[in-house]
């Protein structure tokens, strides 16, 4: 056996990584400027160049003075994250971009373009998915982040840099990005603070409308009860994949801790209180989830309430034993949920060739075995 001597040697000191200067709300930013010695409408010129204007660095806000810029590039990092690779899909309407976190980590973003419909209406607009975890404590069966394990929670600079990647490149390449969802890897209710974060300056900063900022979630309540109390009424989509309990559970095990019935009446309170109407994402799994009898029991869970159901066709992961439905079966459920009268439509597929879905991007840059490590199911 090896006994272990405690060192008496001072450990080198590890230089401790500047925070992103988007980790600060708008308030905080005021604050910090006031305390340098500046006055507070400084912290406003600086939002206005960080979250509206193109410069990468403190150094190119030419209306603040060099004592100002300089004090501010010794306390913060201008970025949060370092592009390792960004990836086009074949119709140009998907990027996908894979960022490195100061850590070394990576998280993914994803760009989505809609052009206007072929009969000519409809806006063209752009979405920015953004990542709030690394990894996913969740673990649903079908989800390549899931197969990750949990890594930590992203912090509100990190999460915002990916809008603002996707943003600042969007200005120069129109359209704009207009809408946010916090749809990529991880669960951004259980990282409720920092989500939370990114949402106020989104909105607050960037100017986006709070409507067209989308939070996802697996149905973790904790989070929940705090967006009912919370004064940016996002718009709330729940996954639900099931309206049975113990298929539900077997698909996301956080089911078992916070069931049907309690995610539901958090849901119809979220909507009484915003008067939004809920999404419900229902990703189709082939011979599991995608059975007419599951359409109608769906149907009756949902019917007496104000609703949109968004079937997403299973984007299949390696290692993981699901497919996609068939095309009929996707069919057959689109049919039963719209013509019950329930709003309902199929997420169009978008750069299945640059790995657009959630987690499976970063897997495959890192070459790394999944693994299956903590969960809050427990
Ligand atoms: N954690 C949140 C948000 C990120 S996942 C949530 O679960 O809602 C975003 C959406 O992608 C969820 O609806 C999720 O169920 C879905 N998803 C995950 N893996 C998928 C896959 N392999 N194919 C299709 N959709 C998937
Ligand atoms: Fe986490 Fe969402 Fe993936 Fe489930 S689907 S493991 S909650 S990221």
């Amino acid at each position: 056996m090896i006994a272990s001597t405690p060192s008496t040697a001072t450990p080198a000191a590890t230089p401790v990584a500047l925070a992103p200067i988007t980790d600060l709300s708008l308030t905080s930013l005021r604050q910090v400027v006031t305390e340098l010695g500046h006055p507070e409408y400084r912290g406003d010129q600086i939002a206005a160049w960080v979250y509206r204007s193109p410069v990468g660095s403190f150094d190119e806000m030419s209306n603040l003075p060099k004592s100002l810029r300089q004090a501010l590039a010794d306390r913060f990092r201008f970025g949060a994250l370092a592009l390792e690779a960004e990836f086009v899909s074949s119709d140009g309407e998907t990027r996908k971009a894979a960022l490195r976190l100061v850590d070394g980590d990576l998280i993914e973003s994803v760009l989505m373009r809609y052009p206007t419909r072929d009969d000519g209406t409809g806006a063209e607009r752009s979405t920015v998915c953004v990542s709030t975890q690394v990894g996913c404590p969740v673990k649903c069966a079908f989800c390549a982040t899931g197969l990750m394990g949990f890594t930590r929670n992203l912090g509100t600079g990190e999460i915002m840099d990916q809008a603002l990647h996707f943003l600042r490149w969007s200005r120069a390449v129109p359209p704009t990005v207009r809408n946010v969802v916090f749809m990529g890897m991880g669960e951004p209710l259980i990282n409720y603070d920092a989500t939370m974060g990114a949402v106020a300056l989104l909105v607050d900063a960037v100017g986006l409308g709070v409507h067209r900022l989308t939070v996802s979630t697996a149905g973790w309540l904790p989070g929940m009860s705090r967006l009912i109390e919370d004064k940016y009424a996002v718009r709330l989509a729940v996954s639900l994949h099931s309206p049975d309990d113990a298929l539900r559970t077997t698909l996301v095990p956080l089911n078992k801790r916070f069931p049907l019935a309690t995610l539901l009446e958090a849901c119809w309170e979220y909507q009484a209180r915003t008067g939004r109407r809920v999404t419900f994402e229902y990703t189709l799994l082939d011979g599991v989830n995608d059975t007419p009898a599951l359409a109608r029991d769906l149907v009756a869970l949902v019917r007496r309430h104000d609703v949109h159901i968004n079937l997403i066709p299973m984007n299949p992961v390696a290692y993981l034993p699901f497919g996609a439905s068939r095309p009929e079966a996707v069919e057959e459920f689109h049919r039963i949920v719209r013509e019950a009268g329930v709003i309902c439509t199929v997420r169009r597929e978008m750069g299945r060739d640059i790995r657009a879905a959630c987690g499976q991007l970063r897997t495959e840059l890192q070459g790394r075995e999944p693994v299956r490590a903590s969960t809050v199911t427990a």
